[in-house]
């Protein structure tokens, strides 16, 4: 075995952290944990993975789970669409494989949701098959062992940095070699501060030698942030002897947020005056029938990953008692049904903040 392998597995051995992830070898357990821990912290990631494994322990019982109720689980998480793929993906190895996951990199490929880096991890650490899991650890570990001064979000990054890790894996217990290599970056080969002082492969370190394990990895600028403003229409509705409902709405298409519910929205290339939406609120408002604006609220910007969303909360209230026809798309909501529906956290956040929903 190549010494810098057999070194990060006896590190690995001694010092990894007690992850449930890592002591099975169940493939859907596996295939879970990695799509929650892309782009999530493992302290946050690991209360809604168990959260997760214990609602719906194996394929069958994801597959079989109903869609909102999934969403729901995912709320506060973010990038959505990895819960949407998961669920499809579930409902794929149902049909075409009786929910055994494959243990075969290009067959796990071919799964909803699951990329590269999946289908790598789940076919050695659950099979035990010799493919390499390259993510953002073991990215920058290799491009700092190797001083690979391209950037490794670019083509020829990549490739070096793949060339590498091929070269490195450990054949005869990639699961383990991959697992160590992770969690090395993770906890050692850190992205500012690498603790090149308790490193157990310093000595091969071509970066370390250099002084620029700080300078690596390189990156390809990042694409420009995009500005959206939403302007949330909070339509609320009281009826004698009814609890207070809100008109509420699914989001649909390709747009951040698929599959999760939203208040009925009007988004504006920029801010928009209380009287600018009031006015293109009216069509939608008339429908409903006899109504009052209310107050309204700006809420913080709320940063993803390519876009800023700067949103506002417009409040309107409906006449009591009104004979309500909805447009198609828009459901009534008391704070019971509310409490059901998957919403991203800004809308989370303005439901707890006025008592209409609690908070997870
Ligand atoms: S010596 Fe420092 S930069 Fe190099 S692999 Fe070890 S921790 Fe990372």
């Amino acid at each position: 075995m190549n010494p810098i392998s057999s070194q990060l597995a006896d590190w690995y051995q001694l010092h990894h952290r007690p992850l449930p992830w890592r002591e099975t070898s169940d493939p859907y357990t596996i295939w879970v944990s990695e799509v929650i821990l892309q782009q999530t912290r493992v302290d946050q990631g690991l209360e809604y993975f168990l959260r997760f494994v214990s609602k719906w322990p194996d394929v069958h019982s994801l597959a079989n789970a109903d869609d909102d109720e999934v969403m729901k689980m995912w709320q506060g998480l973010g990038y959505y669409s990895r819960a949407r793929n998961l669920l499809a993906g579930a409902r794929q190895v149902v049909k075409e494989y009786d929910g055994a996951v494959p243990s075969d990199y290009v067959k796990l490929l071919k799964i909803k949701g699951i990329g590269k880096y999946t289908a790598a991890a789940i076919a050695s650490i659950a099979f035990n098959n010799p493919v390499t899991v390259v993510d953002g650890n073991v990215a920058r570990v290799l491009s700092r062992l190797f001083a690979i001064k391209e950037p490794v979000n670019s083509p020829e990054g990549e490739r070096q940095v793949h060339a590498v890790a091929r070269d490195l894996l450990d054949t005869h217990n990639p699961g383990r070699h991959n697992q160590a290599m992770m969690e090395f970056g993770a906890l050692v080969c850190l992205p500012r501060s690498p603790k090149c002082n308790e490193c157990v492969v310093y000595q091969h370190c071509h970066a370390h030698k250099l002084d620029i394990q700080k300078l690596l990895p390189s990156k390809k600028p990042k694409k420009p942030v995009r500005v959206r403003w939403f302007n949330y229409l909070v339509i609320r509705m009281q009826s004698e002897g009814k609890p207070e409902s809100v008109l509420i709405e699914k989001r649909h298409g390709d747009d951040i947020w698929n599959g999760m519910y939203q208040f009925p929205l009007i988004e504006s290339e920029a801010e928009l005056s209380s009287a600018e939406l009031t006015k293109l609120a009216t069509p939608l408002l008339d429908v409903l029938g006899q109504w009052k604006a209310g107050p309204r609220l700006q809420a913080r910007p709320h940063q993803l990953t390519h876009q800023r969303i700067m949103a506002s909360f417009h409040e309107f209230t409906l006449h009591p008692g009104v004979d309500i026809r909805l447009p198609n798309g828009l459901s009534l909501a008391n704070t019971e049904q509310l409490n059901q529906k998957p919403f991203p956290r800004l809308i989370e956040w303005y439901l707890y903040e006025n008592n209409m929903q609690t908070l997870d």
